[in-house]
């Protein structure tokens, strides 16, 4: 039975790690890449020839990571050839897909040149996404990232060349010594190079990193909540004027360039995820394969498996994560989806926390559903408490 479903490739790999990133990726661990993707390629042969068998292409490819770009050249064309072929994409130049897929691959502009973007676009890759940050030289070096400003800049010029037309980039804002002024220069940069679509997360100072440890040493200087509160009022009113309508809490695109494999995530699809740590979501349970990469290796060459069941759903957990997911984007929460996901009209559980947000001004609601207003998505977890059960 042909269903929508997507695929996530996690690529722990980094060359430096980032000051403020939990993210489940590492540096200096270049002896395992070859192993690793051959692991992911068997992976991929297995469990997304399964998945293929029985819904059909999927509908979304997205690899991420850590760092997808610094796998070797080589390395990455064997991961993207066996991709094609157990999914059978088509390349670039090949004949028009039936149904295309939406393929993206996550790359730093520290660690691409135009042979790569082209192996990339030539090997059915159609949308980049560049962890951008800042323009600003002296800010990326604060928060460890390995590449330029300029680097930035070339990197949509190069992925231009290559023949991307659907490319998107991160911005993160509230970094350490950041004022109002220099993020508005970062969004007038970003925009002035006219990528299709644009993430940007305000900075969270995560559990392990360095930021946090050096905030507990005093040693880090954060922008006040003011000069934060500013820096998003400035971001979600200067993106919308220049063309990006913001469509998720932290997303924004050109018309038609919305990210399909992010809307999946927020809109209950399943997807099948490959590589160490990478989560699935398949016949409404989560999964998680072994963190660590050596692990992740030996399980898939030894056949005993990586991928083990997260604590299985409760229905009343699976409707919260249906609530907050779809509050997240801006269509909200699709009653008859809901209905028909749940067996229950969505004010039989939700009536009082719906009425209560709309007299807060935090949620719209109308026929097909309800959703977060500007002042909502500002103040998003005072909404989504109301959603627990
Ligand atoms: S490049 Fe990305 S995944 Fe790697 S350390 Fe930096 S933020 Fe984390």
């Amino acid at each position: 039975m042909e269903r929508q479903w997507g695929v996530y490739i996690h690529i722990p790999f980094c060359r430096q790690k980032c000051f403020y990133c939990d993210f489940p990726s590492v540096a200096g661990r270049e002896r395992y890449e070859s192993g690793y993707i051959d692991a992911l390629c068997r992976e991929i042969t297995v469990q997304g020839a399964l998945y293929r068998g029985k819904w059909g292409t999927p509908a979304t490819i997205y690899m991420g990571g850590g760092t997808p770009s610094v796998l070797p050249f080589q390395l990455m064309e064997t991961l993207l050839k066996t991709l094609q072929e157990v999914f059978a994409l088509p390349t670039a130049s090949g004949e028009r897909q039936k149904k295309p897929v939406e393929f993206t691959v996550e790359c730093n502009p520290g660690t691409i040149d135009l042979a790569y973007l082209t192996l990339l676009h030539d090997l059915g890759v159609n949308r980049l996404s560049f962890g951008v940050q800042t323009f600003d030289d002296a800010l990326l070096k604060r928060i460890g990232r390995i590449h330029t400003g300029a680097q930035a800049r070339e990197a949509m010029e190069l992925a231009r060349a290559a023949g991307f037309r659907n490319v998107s980039m991160d911005l993160i804002y509230g970094l350490p010594g950041e004022t109002q002024a220099m993020l508005v220069h970062d969004l007038e940069t970003m925009v002035s190079l006219q990528p299709e679509h644009i993430s940007i997360y305000g900075l969270q100072l995560e559990e392990g990193t360095a930021f946090a440890r050096m905030q507990e040493m005093g040693k880090l200087s954060l922008p006040d909540d003011d000069t934060v509160e500013a820096m998003y009022d400035a971001m979600t009113s200067f993106l919308p004027q220049h063309g990006y309508a913001r469509y998720e809490i932290s997303n924004f695109a050109k018309p038609g360039y919305e990210s399909r494999h992010n809307l999946s995530y927020w809109r209950d699809v399943p997807y099948l995820g490959i590589g160490a740590a990478a989560h699935s979501y398949l016949e409404g349970q989560r999964y998680e394969n072994v963190r660590e990469i050596p692990a992740y290796i030996e399980g898939i060459r030894s056949g005993s498996g990586v991928r083990r069941q997260e604590e299985a759903m409760t229905r009343e957990i699976a409707m919260e994560e249906f609530a907050f997911l779809a509050l997240r984007t801006a269509r909200g929460i699709d009653r008859r989806h809901f209905e028909q996901r749940f067996g229950v009209p969505l004010d039989a559980i939700y009536a009082d926390a719906i009425a209560k947000l709309k007299r807060q001004g935090l949620l719209a609601e109308d026929a097909a559903g309800v959703r977060l207003t500007e002042l909502g998505m500002k103040y998003g977890n005072v909404a989504f408490e109301e959603f627990l059960l």
